[in-house]
Formats: C-alpha cells, sequence, structure tokens
C-alpha cells in the first residue's frame, strides 16, 4: 500500500482524526479575530486556511470575534472584519458570534473552578505578579492570596464582578503551580477588572476575561473541532487543555501553523495601529498598507489574494515572504481581466504638422490581447497629442528605441511619426515636439516592411480628460522594518507616495468604475480611487508591470 500524501501537516492531521472518528467526523474551524484593528494579508492567510479547510471537508467555519478587551475594541473595527471576510469569498452562514455572548458561561466555569479549589482571587498588583513569576531558570513564589478559602474566594469573585473594587486591584487567577517550567501554568490570570463599557455588553461587566481563558471556552462552547492558530500560542497549549480538562467539557484540538510576514511591510495591528494615529498614512486603507481594506483600495483582488496566501503554503516554521511575490500574483490575475488602455502621465505635447488641424479619427483600439473576446474600442486621434515627457530624448544614445530629432516611432493603434523640430521656453526646456505622420501606417504598420522598432503610448490632446495619479513604493525602506533596535518608524519611507496631478488619460475612462482595474500601456495596472468625484478624478496604482519575482525565482 502506498502511503497517503497530504498538501500541508494540518490536513494530516484532520485526515487522521477524519480516519479514526475522532469528532464524530466533523471538521468545524473558526476565524476569530479580535476587533482592535482592521484585518491584514497576515489574517488572510488565517481565513483561507480555517474557511479553506472546512470547506475542503464539507465542514464549517464560524466567524467569531474575540472580543474580550473593551479597551482596545470598537464597532468600526467589527464592521470591517465583517466587510474584509466577505469580499475575500467567504461565508460563515448564521455563525457569526462574539465572544462576548458567552461572559455568563465563562463566570459559570470559573465558579467551577473557584469550587473545585482550581482559582483564587489575588490581591497582588500586575507588577507584582510579574515579579512572583520568576524567570526561565528561576522558580516563582506563590501569592499571599493564594490560599484562601473557596467561600472567601466565591465572595470577592462575585464583588469583583459586581463592580465593588477598583481596576487593577485583584484578579482572578488559577490554582495550578508556581514552578512549573512553562511560565503560563504559574497561576496565569483569568479575569482582571475594567471598568470600560463594552461594544456588545454595554456596563454590564467589570471584570473581563484574559485570552487563555475565554479562548478554549469559546473553542469548545462552539464545539469547534480544530483550533488552528499560529506559533505564538505553542507555549500556551498545554493551558489550553489544562482549562477544558479540570472541567471537564467538550476538548477541541489546537493545532499551530506558521505566521505570514511580508518584507518590506510590518504585520501587527499594534503597529499598524501607530501607522495611523501617528499620520504617517491616511487611514487603515490608505494603498500603502497591507491591511485587506489598503490592498482592496490599491486594486488587489480577492482572487490574488487567495492565490497568494496558497502559494505561501502552510508550515511549522517561521519564515519572510518576499512582497515581490504578492505583487507577481495580482499582476498574473490583472493580466488576464485588465481592459488596456492609454493613459500619459507627464505629458509633452506633440503637434501633427501634416494632419487636418479640424479632422478627428476614430481608431479602433484592442481591448485586452489575453482575451480576443473583450473586442475593440474606439480612440480618437487628431492633431495634436500626448506623448510622455521621458519617451523623448533629444541626445538619444544608440540603444534609445524611442523618439528622437529625425526617428520614426509607431503611435500604439495610430501611425508612424517622424520627429522634426523641438520648441523650447525661455529656459531651455522642451515645450512641444513638431513631428509628421505617415497617412500610409494606419493601424501601426505599413506593408513596405519598413522597421519601427519603439512604439509609444499616446492621448489626443483635444479629447483626453485630466487625472491625478498616485504612484507607491514600499511603505518600509529596510526589507525587515523590525530588525534594528530602532523604532520601525524611522525606516518609513518618505517617498512612498507621489502624485502625479497633471495626467492625460484617453476619453474612454471617464466611465471608469470603482472596483475596476485597468491596464494603462506600459505604465502598470491602476485603478479608481474613493477620492474621485466628478471631474476630479484620481487613480492608485495598483503594480507595474514588471515582474521582480520571476528573475528571483530563476536566480534561486
Ligand atoms: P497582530 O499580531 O497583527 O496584532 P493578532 O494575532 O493579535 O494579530 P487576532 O485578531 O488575534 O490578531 O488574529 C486573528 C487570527 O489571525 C488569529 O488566529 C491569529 O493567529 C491569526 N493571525 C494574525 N496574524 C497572522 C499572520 N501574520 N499570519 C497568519 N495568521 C495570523
Ligand atoms: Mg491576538
Amino acid at each position: 500500500m502506498s502511503e497517503k500524501t497530504y498538501s500541508n501537516f494540518i490536513e494530516e492531521i484532520i485526515e487522521k482524526d477524519l480516519d479514526k472518528n475522532i469528532y464524530d467526523g466533523r471538521v468545524h474551524t473558526r476565524f476569530p479575530p479580535e476587533p482592535n484593528g482592521y484585518l491584514h494579508i497576515g489574517h488572510a492567510k488565517s481565513i483561507c486556511l480555517n474557511f479553506g479547510t472546512a470547506q475542503k471537508y464539507n465542514g464549517k467555519c464560524n466567524l467569531r470575534f474575540d472580543d474580550t478587551n473593551p479597551q482596545k475594541e470598537d464597532k468600526e473595527y467589527v464592521n470591517s472584519i465583517i466587510e474584509d471576510v466577505k469580499w475575500l469569498g467567504f461565508d460563515w452562514g448564521d455563525r457569526l458570534f462574539y465572544a462576548s455572548l458567552y461572559f455568563d458561561k465563562m463566570y459559570e466555569y470559573a465558579v467551577q473552578l473557584i469550587k473545585k479549589g482550581k482559582a483564587y482571587v489575588c490581591d497582588l498588583t500586575a507588577e507584582e505578579i510579574r515579579e512572583y513569576r520568576g524567570t526561565l531558570t528561576k522558580p516563582g513564589k506563590d501569592s499571599p492570596y493564594r490560599n484562601r478559602s473557596i467561600e472567601e474566594n466565591l465572595e470577592l469573585f462575585e464583588r469583583m464582578k459586581n463592580g465593588e473594587f477598583a481596576d487593577g486591584s485583584k484578579t482572578l487567577r488559577a490554582k495550578i503551580d508556581m514552578s512549573h517550567p512553562n511560565l503560563n501554568m504559574r497561576d496565569p490570570v483569568m479575569y482582571r477588572i475594567v471598568h470600560t463599557p463594552h461594544h456588545k455588553t454595554g456596563s454590564k461587566w467589570s471584570i473581563y476575561p484574559t485570552y487563555d481563558w475565554a479562548h478554549c471556552l469559546e473553542d469548545s462552547i462552539e464545539c469547534i473541532t480544530h483550533s488552528l492558530c499560529t506559533l505564538e500560542f505553542a507555549d500556551h497549549k498545554i493551558l489550553y487543555d489544562w482549562f477544558l480538562e479540570q472541567l471537564g467539557i467538550y476538548h477541541p484540538k489546537q493545532i499551530e501553523f506558521a505566521r505570514l510576514n511580508l518584507t518590506y511591510t510590518v504585520l501587527s495591528k499594534r503597529k499598524l495601529t501607530r501607522l495611523v494615529n501617528e499620520k504617517y498614512v491616511q487611514g487603515w486603507d490608505d494603498p500603502r498598507m497591507p491591511t485587506i481594506a489598503g490592498l482592496r483600495r490599491r486594486g488587489y483582488t480577492p482572487e490574488s489574494i487567495r492565490d497568494f496566501v496558497e502559494k505561501t503554503g502552510i508550515t511549522r516554521s517561521d519564515s519572510v515572504v518576499d512582497y515581490a511575490l504578492l505583487e507577481h500574483c495580482i499582476r498574473d490575475d490583472l493580466n488576464k481581466k485588465a481592459q488596456r488602455v492609454m493613459a500619459v502621465l507627464d505629458p509633452l505635447k506633440v503637434v501633427i504638422t501634416n494632419y487636418p488641424q479640424d479632422k478627428t479619427e476614430e481608431l479602433d483600439a484592442e481591448n485586452n490581447p489575453e482575451n480576443p473576446n473583450d473586442g475593440y474600442r474606439k480612440v480618437p486621434f487628431c492633431s495634436e497629442i500626448y506623448i510622455e515627457r521621458e519617451d523623448f530624448k533629444e541626445d538619444a544614445p544608440k540603444k534609445f528605441f524611442r523618439l528622437s530629432p529625425g526617428k520614426e516611432v509607431r503611435l500604439k493603434h495610430a501611425y508612424y511619426i517622424t520627429c522634426n523640430e523641438v520648441i523650447k521656453d525661455k529656459n531651455g526646456n522642451i515645450t512641444e515636439l513638431r513631428c509628421t505622420y505617415d497617412p500610409q501606417s494606419k493601424g501601426g504598420w505599413t506593408d513596405d516592411g519598413r522597421k519601427v522598432k519603439g512604439t509609444l503610448h499616446w492621448v489626443s490632446a483635444k479629447h483626453c480628460i485630466d487625472a491625478k495619479v498616485r504612484l507607491y513604493s514600499h511603505m518600509f525602506t529596510k526589507e525587515n522594518p523590525d530588525d534594528a533596535e530602532d523604532d520601525f518608524l524611522d525606516n518609513f519611507n518618505q517617498e512612498s507616495l507621489l502624485v502625479l496631478k497633471n495626467c492625460k488619460l484617453e476619453p474612454s475612462l471617464k466611465d471608469a468604475k470603482f472596483g475596476t482595474s485597468y491596464q494603462f500601456l506600459r505604465k502598470g495596472y491602476f485603478c479608481l480611487d474613493k477620492d474621485s468625484h466628478n471631474n476630479n478624478l484620481v487613480f492608485n496604482q495598483t503594480v507595474t508591470l514588471k515582474d521582480t519575482w520571476s528573475k528571483i525565482v530563476k536566480k534561486k
């Protein structure tokens, strides 16, 4: 019999559980974000893994808000998370849950532990708890409150719940082992006193559960089978299991995988929050941000993000993925989908002296050579056009195949033109070119076998529309902005946004739609930004056309 192969180690565990009929043949996962920030591309990995695994095994996946800390959480984040998971293409059916729905149940479970002598109310401050905990090499010390009677603990805990004590003055702690080799087992805190209203439960509660106490209960209450989390929780698994064993309730299996890291950016809500609050970027959906909302506004598609996540794979060892792979995935997707158009980002005027001044022709332009069914559109051509300033050089080197004095180039979809004269202002800046066109070259070719190497994009000066275009580069100047001792914000790339204010677009783009991507020929993929209104168009560059990923792969 041949060995069965699995696409990743998590599927191997799940399939073995299915074979043994553990969990009655069910697969039930959950994606458990804390609503204290917007989701980022790292969360996309967890979303695709949790929802994707459930789909694959005909199981279910819950969307569950881990809303146990009212001091940092907000309804705005809840709404953005719902929107982002949906946009990525996943559906939780009627299983949208909140940890706060279980606060009563969690309280009951805590009372059970107190009654079993497994939890106690402690009056040490947070700092004292830290001191008493010890270190990896030094055992901890018992809290002086550790041996309170069950009755006293029950009474104090109830009074904590009723709001009788000040923030931070008491905690409920599990009574485990202050000399346990795993620090998480040294009487971990289960409840803190926090007098802050909660976005779901209002001011009903004055105590809130910690992650370690809450998470295993949430999973158990929802009958999750496989609780997939990132590696930093591996050291907490022993506690996850301890709580559930002590209570003797349904016990899911926690499985850890490596988180996604990406070069030239940070994937931590705490750091992304600083970028927003300290105004390095314009908000959570700033197109430079690695958030789902930022990527969407930048022009990324759900398909490209899912493809990216799949390509990075599921492992148990930490690694950093090259940003170029993410760009490769969006290029690959948009190459198939995006309509081609012409846009001049840095315009230089060209007057075609032998073309009738009052004439306009509507030329056929192919919408997408990758997809012939996309057909053709009309682009207007007349005696005055714009080309890209960088496509002209007065003293052109030999290898420069674009326009220069006396040279002939092809205008995409239009004609051959030859440059005859360069007009300059009094400072010597080029303001205009005078060219002639060849009427025999309509459509961009002739039948006399003439070789014209360069092909330029262009727009009609009389018909084009104006727009602003935003170009982006990496948000940080270092591949790993977290690396050094310095503050990661010191590595913020001050040139990560470049706004071009005088761009000229072909007239078809006046009907550009939000959420649609366009390839500006030779310039990359672009999409309309939400800052656009009426005649004030703003486009974001999603990505350039040059694929650096294929080069990186070849080198490897
Ligand atoms: P951050 O570290 O950005 O603050 P978090 O882990 O605190 O993230 P949660 O809201 O708790 O954010 O995350 C929800 C789920 O997403 C968790 O299961 C978490 O393990 C997972 N997750 C978070 N970041 C990543 C990442 N970079 N790669 C893969 N999964 C992640
Ligand atoms: Mg977290």
